[in-house]
């Protein structure tokens, strides 16, 4: 796997009793992953003799994030490396602009978007909008939500602009960028489902997600009080973007639930995600493992749900106490209670681990889950 993150090292923790050998090309022996996995190559992902020196004698590669230049993945495929999903399917992943444009052309839902040349082109482009000068607060259409093609995540690369001057800043970069209208959105869901190069795959229940500051928060599995209509829609929507791009591999299909009851489409990653996370602890099979699996092109396991309910919440960096007192605390408050810290440095926000519970009564795993996360990040201490 390349990328030496908390994916990398929840993936390692899947291949372990499947007994499949994993190695990691990581950037530091201090990543996430480097700290556990002992097949490690260090290395820039950037740098195609180091891909190269890092695929000899694997069966198969596969990422823990979208950034590894995808004119290096067909190069590697081109010299008989199995790339999986391959540059065709991910950079679908990689870039915003191609990902609307190909979900446009398979008629999926999507926010109303187009690229944009600069601060006035995104005046225009919220003028274009539906009702846009008619509200009564008018603003000419802005809030937009710009992005940049490439290289953002956990909401870097995103900005919510109000108008012309804000709309400035994310072109900078010197990178593309893509304008979308705001979604006033009800609530954020999540379909994931993995599919292998056999052709089969499987979905996940679809889930709930609630982001603060474009970071995952919190994720509940299945998303409460969505009706049966919906989420079969939303499966096979998943499911259809999974066939269509010929993807291998985990696909987290991120989606807003608008307040006329439709799904849209916001964004394709293709690995195991954040939204999936819950299922290391609440599915019968986790996304970890059916990753694994589908790269392999194995029988994939069941997605199923083994609890009525699961809530999965982050750990970001706060004002940490002594890890320690937090896990008698939290251990001896709640047996049921699932921890999965990431040996992280803490930096503020930045994800540290999570923490998972699962039972009968929504209300109980909730606040179980919140409690943990909150004590475990120093944010309360009884
Ligand atoms: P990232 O690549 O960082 O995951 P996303 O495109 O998923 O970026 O955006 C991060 C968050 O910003 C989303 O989870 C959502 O809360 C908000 N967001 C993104 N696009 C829109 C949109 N068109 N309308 C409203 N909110 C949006």
């Amino acid at each position: 796997m390349i990328g030496g993150g908390q994916l990398a090292r929840m993936a390692h923790d899947a291949a372990i009793p499947l007994g499949v050998r994993f190695r990691l090309l990581a950037d530091t022996p201090q990543d996430s992953a480097s700290l556990v996995v002992n097949d490690v190559v260090l290395g820039d992902y950037r740098d195609l003799d180091t891909l190269r020196r890092f695929a000899a004698g694997c069966d198969v590669i596969t990422f823990d994030h979208e950034h590894v230049p995808t004119e290096h993945l067909r190069t590697l495929l081109a010299e008989g490396v199995n790339v999986r999903p391959g540059p065709d399917a991910l950079v679908f992943a990689q870039d915003k602009g191609l990902m609307r444009a190909k979900l446009d052309s398979l008629g999926v839902p999507c926010p109303r978007h187009r690229l944009v040349a600069d601060a006035a082109d995104v005046t225009r482009f919220a003028q274009e909008g539906e009702g846009a000068s008619r509200s009564d607060s008018d603003k000419g259409g802005y809030p937009v939500v710009l992005k940049t093609t490439r290289g953002g995540y956990d909401g870097k690369g995103v900005w919510v602009v109000d108008d012309e001057t804000e709309a400035a800043e994310p072109f900078q970069a010197g990178v593309p960028v893509l304008a979308e209208e705001k979604v006033d959105f009800v609530r954020e869901l999540a379909a994931d489902v993995v599919r292998s190069p056999h052709g089969q795959a499987v979905a996940y229940p679809v889930v709930e997600s609630v982001q603060k500051d474009g970071i995952c928060h919190e994720v509940v599995a299945p998303a409460p009080n969505l009706s049966a209509e919906l989420a079969a829609e939303a499966q096979a929507l998943a499911l259809r973007i999974a066939g269509e791009l010929d993807i291998t591999g985990h696909l987290a299909v991120e989606l807003f639930e608008t307040r006329d009851g439709r799904v849209l489409v916001n964004e394709l990653a293709m690995r195991p995600h954040n939204s999936g996370h819950w299922s290391i602890d609440g599915a019968v099979t986790s996304q970890f493992e059916n990753h694994i699996r589908a790269v392999l092109d194995l029988p994939l396991g069941d997605p199923r749900p083994r609890q009525p309910w699961t809530v999965m919440v982050n750990v970001l960096g706060g004002d940490y106490p002594d890890m320690y007192s937090a896990y008698l605390h939290c251990m001896a408050r709640d047996p049921g209670l699932r921890i999965h810290m990431y040996g992280k440095d803490v930096k503020p926000g930045r994800k540290v681990g999570h923490v998972t519970v699962f039972g009968d009564d929504l209300e109980d795993v909730r606040e179980r889950a919140r409690h943990a996360a909150a004590y475990l990040r120093g944010d309360i201490t009884e």
